[in-house]
């Protein structure tokens, strides 16, 4: 098989950004081709500074970025720009992420020929730009290669967003949120198309979501996030049918219904009434969950919980002292 590695170790990472002081602690994670990874937390975890790391927009104050076992970390190096070119990044708000004076042909040209696969010849790019509108069933291409992005519907937009990242030739897709900003009725069709996207282009997506809904129906593995850390993770059908820790059951608890797709309610924001995530700045000592957990222990203000390995499920782990004495640590948090 074909391995894609994507590995983040982020120690005491901070980053500012509209007013907000997001901290990443202790990410790991690796992405694969051919396989959706969901990376969910509500509004403030840290979710989306782990893609924005991973897209290398924000600086890291410590941690690595690797791309086939190749260090990122020198950013003037040809591994890192080799990343770059092959890790695309797909924002949630379509409309702000194309540029509105310019049209869909000058967007994707760009991308094509930023990337070096804009071909020779103007009936290669012609024939590129084609493929590329193609591959997001944007078709015929003439209807749209001369509009403007405001000419389009959001869901056209996101889809000539991801057609932009797609004239890299990517090997890796970083999808924030990128539905959540669409119509309810048009959400399924872009999850479907990466989906399908993934298979046919072997792509590996990263695919940040506040809705583990979506993510047990699109997603192969599932990582949950709370304050800035890692809680639990495993194959998406093991994460969503059987969670282990107590945050991930609050989170699917408060699923009104677990097989909705993508519905425009926000779980996690409704669920505030029960306290807020903390801050970033100031995390909660020992497991951050703990002042809204509701069978906290007394270690569990103190301690830093550990990854232990879950049941019998390969590949499934909680950080939760619940699981302290049946678990087998699966990895030790790096001192
Ligand atoms: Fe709750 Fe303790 Fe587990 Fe944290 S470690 S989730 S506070 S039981
Ligand atoms: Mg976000």
């Amino acid at each position: 098989t074909k391995h894609f590695p994507v590995r983040r170790r982020l120690r005491d990472l901070f980053s500012q950004r509209h007013d907000a002081v997001h901290a990443v602690d202790d990410v790991h994670l690796t992405l694969r081709r051919g396989q959706v990874t969901a990376l969910v937390g509500e509004s403030g975890s840290g979710k989306s500074t782990v893609a924005r790391l991973l897209a290398q927009l924000y600086p890291r104050t410590g941690g690595d970025i690797r791309l086939h076992g190749e260090s990122t970390a020198v950013k003037s190096g040809a591994a890192f720009r080799r990343y770059c070119a092959r890790v695309q990044m797909i924002f949630q708000d379509p409309f702000a992420s194309l540029n509105p004076v310019h049209t869909i042909r000058y967007h994707l040209t760009r991308s094509l020929k930023i990337h070096g696969h804009a071909g020779r010849t103007a009936e290669d790019l012609e024939n590129a730009l084609h493929e590329l509108l193609g591959r997001v069933h944007l078709t015929p291409a003439e209807r749209y290669l001369d509009k403007f992005p405001h000419e389009l519907s959001g869901g056209q937009r996101q889809r000539v967003a991801i057609a932009r990242a797609l004239g890299a030739e990517p090997e890796a897709l970083l999808a924030d949120e990128p539905v959540s900003m669409l119509d309810v009725s048009i959400r399924l069709g872009i999850l479907n198309l990466l989906r399908d996207l993934k298979e046919r282009l072997d792509l590996a997506i990263l695919y940040i979501t506040h809705d583990i809904a979506s993510a047990r129906y699109f997603a192969d593995q599932t990582l949950v996030m709370y304050a800035g850390r890692m809680v639990e993770g495993g194959d998406s059908e093991t994460v969503t049918q059987s969670p282990a820790h107590p945050y991930t059951r609050l989170l699917i608890g408060s699923a009104p219904d677990p097989d909705r797709l993508a519905g425009d309610t926000d779980v996690l924001e409704e669920d505030r009434g029960d306290g807020e995530p903390p801050s970033l700045i100031r995390p909660p000592s020992g497991c951050r969950f703990h002042p809204r957990c509701p069978v906290a222990m007394p270690r569990c203000s103190t301690d830093l919980p550990v990854p232990l390995e879950i049941g019998d499920r390969p590949g499934h782990w909680a950080a939760c002292w619940l699981y302290d004495t049946s678990g087998t640590e699966v990895r030790k948090v790096p001192s």
